[in-house]
């Protein structure tokens, strides 16, 4: 029998080639007047052409973000705010940007107007990560959520083949851990498969073709998907893993979600099989794992922690590490157990499981 407690996350979604255009009517509606800009360095040109725009009531703009969302500098972005009195918050860029709109979120209470040139997802979740002392630390708040979200895929259309394949992979690791979450609800579990599938579809048209604006369109609605089925349910172990991969041993975002995701699947398949039924049918692979792990050498994404820079010697303690405070997950969570999987991430095997 059903048993089940759904949430519509009450951020509103403007997505189409374009839509960039859509900022002033869109910062009109948040009622805003003093506008933060915070972009990612690469996007300076897309942060100029917003700028440009008439009625965005942008105040000031900062570039300075980081991966990971490091204290001092979310501390220096903050005084910038306060500095100019803003009283909202654009951010443009991949999950990094959006991650410094998060902490002026929590500190000042700014609504958020988030374009996310990356499929990381942040944009429609109310989860902030932040590093201090070499520890990631993850909140989860309902201000955090962006108020607004602009998807342009033609924002996208720069976005590296290798950084389009990582950061895709990084965007079905949250569909793969939404459908085997514990208190999945319905719709959360809708979007995880058709995230699933358009991101398994749309991918390798994106790396073979990157300037394909269908393509990069539909990977973006796909990010779209996943992305809410993150902010809809609780992290578990691939997430979890891979927090202490970046925070810790600083290895690369969505680097570190491509090379775990085959192998946290294949940790959780025996426990988790009618998960792993709706990832073989998404993807028309023979088995999850397996699957997800062809899927990334077929994008030419990472496969292996050794060439992230992951020291072997560190595994032992990245797996302590990942075991330290309890969180839901299908399979037990052991040390032993995460010491196999890092092993198999550390030298790219394939799953057989
Ligand atoms: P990122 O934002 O750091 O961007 C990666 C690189 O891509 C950067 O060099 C950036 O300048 C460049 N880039 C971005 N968009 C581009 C484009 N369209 N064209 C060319 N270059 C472009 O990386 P990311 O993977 O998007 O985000 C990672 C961060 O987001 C991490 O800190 C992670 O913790 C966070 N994140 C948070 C959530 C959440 O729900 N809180 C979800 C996913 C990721």
């Amino acid at each position: 029998m059903r048993r089940f407690v759904h949430e519509p996350a009450p951020t509103r979604i403007v997505m189409g080639p374009g839509s960039l255009a859509m900022v002033p009517a869109e910062i009109a509606r948040l009622g805003c007047a003093r506008v933060l800009l915070v972009h990612t360095p690469s996007q300076g040109a897309a942060a100029d052409r917003l700028a440009g725009l008439p009625d965005t009531q942008v105040v000031g703009r900062s570039d300075q973000v980081a991966m990971h969302v490091p204290v001092e500098r979310a501390k220096a972005m903050v005084a910038l705010a306060t500095q100019l009195q803003a009283d909202g918050c654009i951010a443009l860029g991949g999950g990094s940007a959006i991650g410094f709109g998060k902490a002026l979120a929590l500190e000042l209470g700014l609504p958020i107007l988030a374009i996310p040139t990356t499929y990381a997802g942040s944009e429609v979740t109310d989860i902030l990560g932040m590093t201090a002392q070499g520890a990631k630390v993850t909140r989860r708040e309902p201000r955090l959520r962006p108020r607004t979200v602009i998807y342009d895929p033609e924002l996208t259309l720069s976005l590296p083949a290798k950084l389009s394949a990582t950061s895709g992979l990084n965007a079905l690791a949250h569909a793969v851990e939404g459908l085997y979450a514990a208190d999945v609800d319905p719709i959360a579990a809708l979007e995880a498969d058709a995230a699933l599938q358009a991101l398994a579809t749309s991918l390798p048209q994106v790396v073979a073709a990157p300037q394909d604006l269908a393509a990069r369109s539909e990977a973006l609605y796909g990010a779209w998907l996943a992305g809410s089925v993150l902010g809809a349910v609780p992290m578990a172990l691939h997430h979890k893993l891979c927090h202490v991969l970046g925070g810790s041993f600083g290895l690369p975002h969505a680097e570190v979600h491509s090379v775990i995701l085959p192998h946290a699947t294949a940790y959780n398949a025996p426990a988790a099989p009618a998960a792993m039924a709706r990832i073989v049918a998404a993807l028309g692979a023979p088995a999850a794992a397996a699957g997800l792990f062809d899927l990334a050498v077929s994008l030419g994404a990472p496969t292996r922690l050794a060439e992230l820079g992951m020291a072997e010697h560190d595994l032992g303690r990245a797996a302590e590490l990942a075991t330290q405070n309890a969180y839901g997950n299908p399979a037990p969570v052991t040390p032993a157990g995460l010491r196999s999987l890092l092993d198999d991430a550390f030298h790219g095997r394939r799953p057989t499981a």
